[in-house]
Formats: structure tokens, sequence, C-alpha cells
């Protein structure tokens, strides 16, 4: 995945420098003036004192702004008029000859084509000929000083040779590789099911779109109507950074983050869906200010946003580092335009290539800040759960003998149930406790474990210690019967050899029965334990069972107790 990001970087720094040229027959220069939308656009443009020239810095106070370029008859005629997409009402173009002859054209809003260098529109000028001295564009309610700043006009459109071509290719490889993140959130969320995947696949998916977009990509592939992309890139900016703050609000380890901050961020989240749908929806309620007031509304976000980022880190969050590599380039990006904004002296600049390294830098440095914690989760969860085995098996395990547990036979009994275990023998110590008597506690403790050694568990017998001196076995298979009485007459023999020394054999009673499919522990314990009271009863040293016991309900009541063995 690193040796992918170092690729792409690379390939970023080398659109960079593949950046085309400049446009040799761009005509850049013009002058301004304002009017109202009941005046004629020809007639302000003979009115030569209301024109401010030699000045780049556009007012939009006024309903209508007109540029006007002068065009020297000794270059390449312009056909185009390409500006700074932003929300408009309308442009009217007008070419002016020499002799007063004015051919105009009106492009309403929602006609305007894109151009292919991204972020533009693109409006066709009325015929230009040798004889063309002015073009005028007039612009009707422009919602950004960029529109006009930015405007030039151009012989072709933008971004049509081959290098842009490579240029725009090289953009949707890039946009492409973004696919790659969202089929690793599928796989992580299968398996951790973390709201903040789902946050990034969001913040991945708009950052996708918003390169698309923003980029001649959208142009080559739909050729979209530009107040269409207008929208979207405001709508698509919203919902970036509301995916951005709840990503980092789920995303950073909990407890390391001010839970004030944690909480302000979903805030600025739903903040920012708020501003940018209502500026998407309606670009002219607060004009001319509306963009710069837009603009503003974000200034608490990104203080928020910053904070936390900074908090997370100061505590130490391992999640915050990857996001604060993932947006360092994007940062860049802010301050390029900031600064070559402000500076007077600067062209200001969007840094748009930059931008777009910068989103794919952003969605995979927190992807791999994501590979980072699957790790972490999924070793935390693997400790817990080897903790919690571990746990378990010490509490069903009996300390003195390391058989298990009546907790073990409880929580196995259904398991082995269904593993075709059907009988049930309840073993007990006869006269143990004149061995504890005569030998004390001690000696007791090794004749418990000497019988433990004599019930040799395996896979069709399990042996649990049940308390005292009283043993459990449950068994599986046609000779299960015979198996636990062989188990209970190794009793003496592992005692008298572990033990030696004792005034006498130690011996065991014994009652063995089946049982149903549908009994729980408790019923065929109950009939053993009565079987092996009878065994005592009869004499001790001896084994009373049932076998093939059949329910009461179900047959007969002939079922009857046998003596096996004595
Ligand atoms: P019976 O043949 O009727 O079963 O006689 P018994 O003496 O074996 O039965 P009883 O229930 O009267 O005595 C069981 C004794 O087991 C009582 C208790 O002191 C002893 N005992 C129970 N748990 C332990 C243990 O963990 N260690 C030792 N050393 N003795 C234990
Ligand atoms: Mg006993
Ligand atoms: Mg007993």
């Amino acid at each position: 995945m690193l040796a992918g990001l170092g690729l792409l970087v690379t390939l970023a720094l080398f659109s960079l420098w593949a950046i085309p040229a400049m446009n040799t027959a761009e005509i850049r220069s013009f002058c301004w003036a304002s009017g109202s939308l009941s005046e004629d656009v020809a007639a302000i443009a003979r009115q030569g004192d209301r024109w401010s020239c030699g000045n780049r810095k556009v007012s939009i106070e006024a309903e209508r702004v007109l540029l006007r370029f002068d065009l020297d008859p000794k270059e390449a005629l312009p056909h185009y008029f390409l500006s700074r997409r932003s929300a408009i009402d309308a442009v009217h173009l007008l070419a002016i000859d020499g002799d007063g002859t004015v051919r105009q054209n009106t492009i309403p809003a929602v006609a305007l084509a894109s151009s292919m260098a991204g972020g533009y529109v693109k409006a066709a000028l009325p015929a230009v000929s040798r004889e063309t001295r002015q073009i005028i564009a007039a612009v009707d309610l422009p919602s950004h000083p960029m529109t006009l700043e930015r405007a030039y006009l151009a012989s072709t459109d933008a971004g049509q040779g081959s290098a842009d071509m490579r240029f725009l290719l090289l953009l949707a490889g890039l946009a492409g590789t973004l696919i790659m993140p969202l089929i690793f959130n599928a796989a992580f969320y299968r398996v951790l099911g973390e709201s903040f995947v789902i946050w990034h696949s969001v913040l991945t998916l708009s950052l996708l779109t918003t390169i698309l977009v923003t980029s001649g990509v959208s142009v080559m592939l739909f050729d979209p109507r530009a107040m269409t992309l207008s929208w979207m890139t405001t709508v698509l900016f919203g919902v970036t950074v509301a995916a951005g703050a709840m990503f980092t609000c789920r995303f950073i380890e909990p407890g390391l983050m001010h839970p004030l901050l944690r909480r302000l961020l979903p805030l600025c989240a739903a903040w920012a869906m708020i501003l940018s749908v209502s500026h998407a929806a309606f670009p002219f309620v607060a004009r001319p200010m509306q963009s710069s007031v837009y603009t503003a509304a974000f200034a608490p976000i990104l203080v928020i946003f910053l904070i936390s980022q900074i908090d997370a880190l100061r505590r130490g969050s391992r999640a915050a580092k990857f996001q604060a590599i993932g947006y360092a380039p994007m940062m860049v990006v802010g301050s390029v335009r900031l600064v070559t904004g402000l500076v007077p002296g600067l062209t200001s600049t969007d840094a748009m290539l930059l931008f777009y390294a910068g989103c794919i830098v952003e969605v995979l440095f927190t992807t791999l800040g994501m590979a980072d914690r699957f790790l972490t989760l999924k070793r935390d969860r693997d400790r817990a759960r080897t903790e919690a085995d571990f746990l378990q098996r010490l509490s069903e395990t009996d300390a003195l003998t390391g058989l298990l547990n009546r907790r073990a036979i409880e929580r196995q009994f259904e398991m082995l149930r269904n593993e075709g275990f059907a009988s049930l023998a309840v073993i007990d110590l006869d006269h143990f406790k004149s061995i504890n008597d005569m030998n004390g506690h001690a000696v007791g403790d090794a004749v418990l474990t000497a019988t433990a050694s004599a019930l040799q568990p395996n896979q069709d017998v399990r042996a649990y210690r049940l308390g005292g001196e009283e043993f459990v076995l449950l068994l599986r298979g046609n000779d299960a019967a015979l198996a636990a009485e062989r188990r209970r007459q190794a009793i003496p023999v592992a005692v008298a050899s572990i033990v030696p020394g004792l005034e006498r054999l130690l011996t065991a009673s014994m009652g063995v029965t089946d049982f149903t499919g549908d009994e729980n522990f408790s019923e065929p314990y109950a009939r053993a334990d009565k079987l092996l009271y009878q065994a005592k009863r009869a004499g001790r040293n001896r084994t009373f069972s049932v076998m093939n016991w059949i329910p009461a309900h179900k047959t007969s009541p002939s079922a009857s107790s046998r003596r096996l063995s004595g």
C-alpha cells in the first residue's frame, strides 16, 4: 500500500510537471463597468467614462457587471468566452465592429456549457471578424468576483490539446485508485462494524466525485451544464466537510479527544450541510456578499477541526497521526490559495492539481489509519477472547484434581448430548470420610487425585468432579456401561499405587443410566444418584444400572434396574 502511495505521489508530481503551457491565444486584459439589468449593454459600451481599466479587482455590487476586451486585429481571433464557474443568471456577449455594428448572443445560465478546463464555463462568442474591435461580456447577477476576474477570451476551448487529454486521463486514473479504499472499507465494515468506516466511505466518495466534477473529466464524459456542476461542487464541498468531521469524531480513539470537541464535530457536520445546501439552492438571496458570508461561515468548522486534531495528537492518538499526514497536502493547498489570494502582486491560484493529489493522499492515509486501527482492534479482540476462554476454563476446572467441574457439565451437556453422549455414571468413594479421619485431609486429597487419574477421560468418556468424593462420567458408544465399570474398578488399583499405606482398599460405588435426546442433565443425574444409593445400600463396591432406559410416559413401567457387578 505504501508503494502504491509513493507511485501516486510520483504520478501527481509528474502531472504537475506535464501541465500544459498557457494557451497563447488567450486575451485576458479587460476593462470593466457596472450596470443595471434594465440598461442597454451596447449603450454602456459606448460610454467611455463608465469603464475602469488596468485593475483586475472587480466589484460585484451591481446587478450586472460588464467586461470589455479590446481586440488587436493582428492577433488570432477569439471564439469563446471562458471564466471560473459560479452561480450567475445570464451572460450577454457582444461583438462590436469598427463601424459600430453590434452582434449579440444572450445565454441564460441554464444553457451555459462547461469548459474542458476544470471549473470553467464556456460560451461561444457571436461571429468575430477582422473588423471586430471589442468584445463585451455582461454577466447578470454574478455571485463571486472570481467569475469576472478570471474571465478571458480564447480561440479554442481550453483543455482540448493532447497534453490536456493526457492530463485528464491521468486524473481519471488517479480518481480510479480511490475505488480501492472503498473496497477495503466494505471488508473493514464486515469485520469491525464501526461507523467511522461508513463516514470514511462517504468522504472517499465525495472526494472522488469532487475530482470528477471540478476537473474536465466530467466534461469529457458527460458534457454537463455549467450550473449543474456549480451547485454540485457547492453541495459536494458540504458533504466532504461533514463526512470529514463525522469521520474524525468517530475515528479518534475513545478517550483521546476532549468530550466537548467530540460533541461539537457532529454539529460542525450539520452546519456544513445546512450552509452548502442552502448556498447551492439559493445562490442569489444575499448577493453580493453571500459568497463571502458563505466562505466565512466555514471558519468555525475549520477552527474546531484543527483544535480537535491538535487535542487528539497531544493525547497520543495514532488515528490523529494518520489524519494529520493525510491532511497535510490539503493544508498546503489552503495556504497557497490564501497567500496567493491575499498578497498583492501574486497571481491568485487554485492549485487544483495539488488539490487533486491532496484528495488522494488524504484518502490513502486515512485508509492506512483504518488498516492500522483494524489490526489494533483485532489484536485487542483476540486477546480479550483468549482471556475470556482462559477464565472460563479456569472457572470450569476443579483445582484439586484438574477434572472439569459441575459448571462445565451444565454448559456442555446439551452439546455432548448432540454429539452422541447418551450415558451418565455417578461414582462415589466408599467410606471416604474414614480415610480423612484416620490419615488426615492431605491424604484424603491425594486419594481424590488418584481417583481422578483412574477415570481416564478420552473422546468417548468425559470425567467431572461434581464435589466432595463424587464423580460423574458422560459416555457414548455401545460399551458405555462397560467403559464406566472399568474405570470404577480401576480406582482401588490407582489409589493403592499412588497412595500406599492405607489401612484398607479404597473402593467406589456407581450408578449408571442412559438418557434420551430431550433430557437435561438433572434428570439422568437424579436417576443415577438413586442407583448409586441402591448400590451403597446393597453393600458398596458395586454398580447399579438402568440401560436402554425409556421414559415412563413413552412405555410401560417395566424399566428395571439390574446389578452389573459387585
Ligand atoms: P459413603 O460410603 O456412604 O459414601 O461414605 P463416605 O464417608 O464416603 O461419605 P460421606 O458423605 O459421609 O463423607 C464424604 C467425606 O468427604 C466428607 C468430607 O470430609 C470429605 N470431603 C469432601 N470434600 C473433600 C476434599 O476436597 N478433600 C478431602 N480430603 N475430603 C473431602
Ligand atoms: Mg462416599
Ligand atoms: Mg458422598
